[in-house]
């Protein structure tokens, strides 16, 4: 078998270790003899449907969020990636890659940014810099990370979010929920970067691409987490 992880902007939007988590999920299929490939989709890059088997988009800064919308929506590369969410493609975003997914995001001082539309979420700059670690319940059980946004993002009506706070800002620090899961894909504002530490996560998504990319369930051997439980357990009695 063979997944193919497309890296969205990631020349762009790369930051607080967040290529971490292509590491993570490039290390665990080659753990279990998984062919992997990785590639990165920007500016001068296509999208075609059925290409990708899984994609990533990371956090990145005001000026570069405004270059990546714009891309997305002249590209058509925004359009075919909610409708390869749309047919169950997994996806996990994080905080400014994740505010280019809702419908949109209005910078400090600067016009709305266009959304993709795949999480029914808004994000508006606030004047509040939500910087920290955090810790969340989740269907994953307990997740955590590290924050550092600017932009509080609002859920609208039928939106389900990633998890509730219990340490941390999570999406706009005043309703306790972070992120937003819509199908299999995922968005929320935790760097760290996320999946070294949340392998349950980690692969969730795997198996997810492989299901869709091979029409049936795919069990991933159990591997030995031992570090990585260890690290989310010391991270938690840190700041949880
Ligand atoms: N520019 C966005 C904000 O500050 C996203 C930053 C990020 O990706 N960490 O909210």
């Amino acid at each position: 078998m063979k997944l193919t992880i497309g890296y969205l902007y990631g020349d762009l939007m790369n930051i607080y270790g967040d290529i971490g988590n292509i590491i993570a999920l490039k290390k665990r299929l080659e753990w279990r003899g998984i062919e992997v490939e990785v590639r990165v989709k920007s500016q001068e890059s296509r999208v075609n449907k059925g290409e990708i088997d899984l994609y990533f988009f990371g956090g990145g800064q005001d000026q570069q969020q405004t270059l990546v919308a714009s891309d997305l929506e002249s590209s058509g590369k925004g359009r075919i990636i909610k409708e390869e969410v749309e047919r169950g493609v997994p996806l996990l975003s994080i905080c400014g890659g994740y505010q280019l997914l809702g419908e949109y995001y209005k910078p400090h001082n600067s016009q709305k940014l266009p959304g993709v539309g795949i999480f029914p979420v808004y994000t508006e700059a606030s004047h509040d810099r939500m910087i920290g670690n955090i810790v969340i319940d989740s269907m994953f059980n307990t997740l955590v990370g590290f924050e550092n946004h600017s932009g509080k993002t609002y859920l609208k009506k039928g939106a389900i979010p990633l998890g509730m706070v219990k340490t941390g800002f999570g999406n706009n620090g005043s309703d306790k929920s972070e992120g937003c899961i819509y199908k299999n894909a995922i968005g929320c504002y935790m760097h760290g970067s996320l999946l070294p530490k949340n392998p349950k996560l980690a692969d969730w998504l795997l198996e997810k691409a492989l299901k869709v990319k091979y029409g049936k369930e795919v069990k991933l051997a159990v591997l030995d987490d031992e570090l990585e439980n260890k690290a989310q357990q010391i991270a938690v009695s840190r700041f949880g």
